[in-house]
């Protein structure tokens, strides 16, 4: 099989291997990784998937990707090991289904990326036999799907910035609980400050002996294994041959572009739906063709998606021929009949969160939190507005019991903690706290690491 090659999408770094994509995260122009050719999925395969467990099909596609670059045998290991937990697709009413991404050990689909790379970062470290560290900030699920990922694992420290006022308890507790190669810092600032000094962090020749690397879902490493869940859950819900189309719920729009690749490769997707909540910038670029950050992102119920310039749209308008620079400057238009025709986009207010989340459990028995309720609205939308009654597929990707205090206002439940985050009360808290400044996060990595 011939080695699939990533180029940047700013075109001005050379093309590598996954491996080298995977361990960078970042291209040296600053740009995003994405493959210059993909893999093709057949409709035998996609048929064959029918009778696989998750892990089997992460297997399959995984070869399809990276068999040039790890033998198939750790490939298979990889992925038993990384998704040993259920996911569920549930039927809520007609046509109408919720796949749940919320069974990982932290109760949120970030589990799905995260998990998986963290295995193939592992696999390359020793064969390279050089060690790594991983920094991130965090606004809560991304600091501690990653922590966990990693964890324990020789080779690789982690570090993770946190604003100190802006996670929940739980968010936190999950992150600063873990200890041994897991360093959380919390820093009394805005996330948007603790994601500028990470920036810096990676450009900084003070630390490069550090081997710096990224694990926000700028890092294609991640993206690769959520093409994984939009196969399984066809499999599961059309198997034979038809359609499906899949409402997303989209921050940083890492999910959206997973699920673009999938289709790429074979997945018969009518349509994505990409349900935003008020931070509409990407609903807005594709009605007019414009793209405008939102500046300040606006504080939404659905938190881990208030997002105001997604760090993957760069990738999205590469993806259909165009090109956008990191700072939401377009230098070549995409080809937008083209997005306009695989993706429906709609963004839902709060208020429609609240009526979604409150709707299906009074009318269908189903508990949602509020990323999946945007989502699931998105889905309603999309039936109302095309009348089209194609299979489909809102995924869920938070635990409802994350979000106890929304959930319980609107349905009178209170949702049930999965064994993962009952164990958290009472552990202890390994914390650093920094003041803001980039001076003084520079002398505490040097300090602690060099
Ligand atoms: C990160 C996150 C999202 C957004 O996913 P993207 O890939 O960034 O679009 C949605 N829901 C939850 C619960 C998340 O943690």
């Amino acid at each position: 099989m011939d080695e699939i090659l990533y180029y940047s999408t700013n075109l001005q770094a050379p093309e590598v291997n996954f491996e080298d994509a995977l361990l960078s995260g970042l291209a040296p122009d600053k740009g995003l990784y994405l493959p210059k050719s993909l893999p093709y999925i057949s409709d035998y395969e996609i048929k064959s998937m029918k009778d696989m467990s998750y892990a089997q099909v992460a297997g399959l596609i995984a070869k399809k990707f990276l068999a040039s670059e790890i033998d198939e045998d750790a490939l298979d290991e990889i992925t038993q090991d990384a998704y040993n937990f259920e996911v569920p697709i549930e039927k809520v009413t007609g046509n109408d289904h919720i796949m749940r991404l919320d069974q990982g050990p932290t109760a949120s689909f970030k589990d799905f990326g995260a998990r998986m790379m963290a295995r193939l970062v592992q696999y390359f470290l020793k064969k390279q036999n050089r060690e790594i560290t991983i920094i991130t900030a965090t606004s809560g699920d991304t600091g501690s799907a990653v922590a966990h990922a990693f964890y324990g694992l020789e080779n690789i420290r982690v570090v993770v910035l946190f604003p100190t006022h802006e996670v929940s308890n739980m968010q936190r507790k999950q992150m600063t609980t873990l200890g041994k190669n897991v360093t959380t810092i919390s820093i009394d600032c805005k996330f948007d400050d603790c994601q500028a000094m990470v920036k810096q962090a990676f450009s900084d020749p003070l630390l490069k002996e550090l081997n710096l690397t990224s694990a926000n879902s700028i890092n294609v490493g991640r993206l690769v294994p959520q093409t994984f869940y939009y196969f399984y859950a066809y499999s599961q819900m059309v198997g034979d041959g038809g359609d499906i189309v899949f409402s997303i719920p989209s921050g940083n729009f890492g999910n959206l572009m997973a699920g673009l690749f999938a289709k790429k490769i074979g997945l018969p997707v009518k349509r994505f739906i990409s349900a935003v909540n008020e931070n509409d910038e990407f609903p807005k670029f594709v009605e007019t063709g414009t793209y405008q950050k939102m500046a300040p992102s606006k504080n939404c119920l659905s938190n881990a998606m208030n997002v105001g310039h997604p760090s993957n749209i760069a990738r999205l308008v590469a993806f259909y021929g165009g090109r956008m620079d990191e700072k939401g400057e377009i230098h070549k238009m995409p080809d937008m009949n083209k997005i306009r025709e695989d993706i429906f986009t709609v963004s839902v207010t709060d208020e429609q969160t609240r009526d979604a989340i409150k709707n299906t459990y009074e009318n269908h028995n189903t508990i949602i939190e509020p990323h999946g309720a945007v989502s699931w609205r998105g889905l309603e939308i999309y039936r109302e507005e095309t009348g089209d009654q194609t299979t489909g597929v809102s995924l869920e990707t938070a635990h409802p019991a994350k979000f106890p205090d929304d959930v319980v206002a609107l349905t009178g439940v209170t949702p049930q903690l999965p064994e993962s985050l009952k164990s958290l009360d009472g552990k202890e808290e390994y914390i650093e706290t920094l003041a803001l400044g980039y001076d003084q996060f520079r002398d505490f990595l040097t300090k602690k690491f060099l």
